[in-house]
């Protein structure tokens, strides 16, 4: 189904695809692919709403919020079942999702005063200069089929709480959470035609990409599409910001504590089944010594990982998204194989009673991972966590530092020298000293660097509100009786008279 115009709506253009339970690989449902003439109903339904909700004052848009907020709480169960269902994680896993969402539905709350402007009285003779943040018009949010929830919710509470308008593309893949947060949102008193949920995939993407009434695109998704959207966006003359694929290094000083970075290890590669753009799926041991220590520990935890469906107790990790997905990393693991690398403990023939159809890949370990092997360059985005045995601090750094992507990284010692001369110098967007996942909590900013970001503003916190406004000046005279003729030169303020 789609969402317009406040109505849920089954598709029309003869296009869908099917919707799978990763677990047990069946089909749970299907999910409508919108004609460009769907989305581009949509954005007309947007453009419309726009002026309406853009004069609404911010402290009435925050009070949407807040009844938003009150009805995600009250329906997280469901939330997280419907996600949990369509992507496979775990329902602890699925509730933390929607928790990290609804702190930036609560960061919107305070929009009013986030969206106060700058003033500075008497900048020359009478005249005052104020800023203002205006809505930027229509905007669309592109998102992956990982977090169904929390990534939608970076984007469209902040953009709608600033005034803007909203299109929502959410993965195929998942499609459930993403329309029932919208119902809610509309349950919450939000007008109707100011947040659609259009499902789709490339085509209605470039619909997105292509429409003269789409203002501003955020997306998150992989580096390959990213790239696409960012360029052909930007060349289309829409602001974009695309959050992309990673490598997440966790260094290990020989003096870290052994049994903290090991349960970190565990959390951040595995949780998941590693499809978190944050999750860690390169360890770099400082010293062969630190190395040991740390496959010993941790391969035995590995091993012992509870793999199931979603809603089994005390599973620890599902499935991965697709069957694709599931060859895709397994091949990884096989070139990992021969490319030199241990294979110290090996998910890729797990077969569980009952789930023999599912899509589950258990959890991996590799050891003597070297820069070159593709288990390394590359994103698996599944649960495979390689092992590189750097013999210096030195030696680690310029790994991270050379590595093509940037969103997260961190450094587990107890040498607060190291950890500061890391945090400072590293070129990473988000580096954690101690923390594994180091996700900005949302009155901060997300984002990475290079191959893992493209724009120029992260999302939520005060760069959401950057990203969903534009700046307006004013410089104004009053009284307006006040005459000193033409003035044909260029002046500072303390030369007016
Ligand atoms: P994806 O790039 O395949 O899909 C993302 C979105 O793009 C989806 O809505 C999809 O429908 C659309 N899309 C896919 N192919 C397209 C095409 N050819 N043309 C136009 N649109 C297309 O990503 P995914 O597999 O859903 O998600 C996993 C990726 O997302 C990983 O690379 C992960 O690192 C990344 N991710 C990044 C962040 C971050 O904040 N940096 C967060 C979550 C996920």
């Amino acid at each position: 189904m789609h969402f317009i115009q406040g109505a849920t709506l089954a598709g029309t253009s003869g296009r869908s695809q099917d919707v799978f339970n990763p677990a047990t690989g069946a089909v749970v449902g299907t999910v409508p692919l919108a004609s460009t003439g769907e989305v581009d109903a949509a954005i007309a339904a947007a453009k419309a709403a726009l002026p309406g909700w853009a004069n609404t004052p911010p402290a009435k848009r925050a009070q949407v919020m807040f009844k938003f907020r009150d009805l995600i709480i009250q329906d997280l169960d469901k939330l997280a079942g419907l996600i949990s269902a369509q992507h496979g994680k775990t329902l602890d896993d699925a509730r933390g999702e929607v928790a990290r969402g609804l702190e930036v539905v609560e960061f919107a709350c305070g929009i009013p005063h986030l969206l106060k402007g700058e003033y500075s009285a008497q900048v020359a003779n009478a005249v005052d200069s104020y800023s203002l943040r205006q809505p930027v018009g229509v905007v669309a949010g592109i998102t992956p089929f990982n977090f169904p929830a929390m990534v939608p919710m970076w984007m469209f509470p902040m953009a709608l709480a600033c005034g803007n308008t909203f299109i929502l593309k959410p993965s195929e893949r998942d499609p459930g959470a993403p329309l029932h947060l919208a119902q809610l949102l509309s349950e919450a008193g939000l007008p109707d035609g100011c947040l659609n949920v259009v499902n789709g995939d490339k085509e209605a993407v470039d619909a997105i990409l292509d429409h003269p009434d789409i203002a501003a695109i955020s997306f998150v998704g992989s580096t390959a599409i990213g790239k696409y959207i960012y360029s052909r966006g930007c060349s289309n003359g829409k602001r974009v910001q695309a959050l992309c694929g990673a490598k997440n290094h966790m260094i290990i000083m020989p003096d870290a504590d052994m049994g903290q970075a090991v349960d970190a290890a565990m959390g951040a590669a595995y949780g998941s089944a590693g499809e978190r753009c944050m999750a860690v799926s390169a360890v770099l041991a400082v010293g062969d010594d630190t190395a040991d220590r740390f496959v010993e520990q941790l391969a035995p935890k590995v091993r012992a990982l509870k793999i199931g469906q979603f809603d089994e107790p005390g599973v620890e990790m599902g499935p991965v998204i697709t069957k694709d997905a599931k060859d895709r990393i397994i091949g990884y693991i096989d070139q990992g194989e021969s490319d030199g690398a241990k294979v110290v403990v090996d998910g890729r023939n797990l077969s569980l009673q009952g789930y023999e159809n599912g899509f589950f890949v258990g959890g991996t370990l590799l050891d003597h991972v070297t820069p070159d092997m593709s288990v390394y360059r590359d994103e698996i985005f599944g649960p495979v966590l390689s092992v590189l045995r750097p013999q210096s601090y030195d030696e680690a750094v310029q790994l991270v530092m050379s590595h093509e992507y940037g969103n997260g990284t961190a450094i587990f010692t107890r040498d607060g020298d190291a950890a500061r001369e890391f945090a400072s110098t590293i070129n990473i967007g988000m580096v954690g000293v101690n923390v594994p996942i180091p996700v900005p909590v949302a009155y901060h900013s997300f984002g990475g660097w290079k191959a893992s970001m493209f724009g120029d503003h992260s999302i939520h916190g005060m760069e959401g509100v950057r990203f969903y406004t534009k700046l307006k000046t004013v410089t104004a005279r009053w009284p307006s009786g006040i005459k000193d003729g033409a003035v044909f030169n260029f002046h500072s303020g303390s030369e007016t008279k």
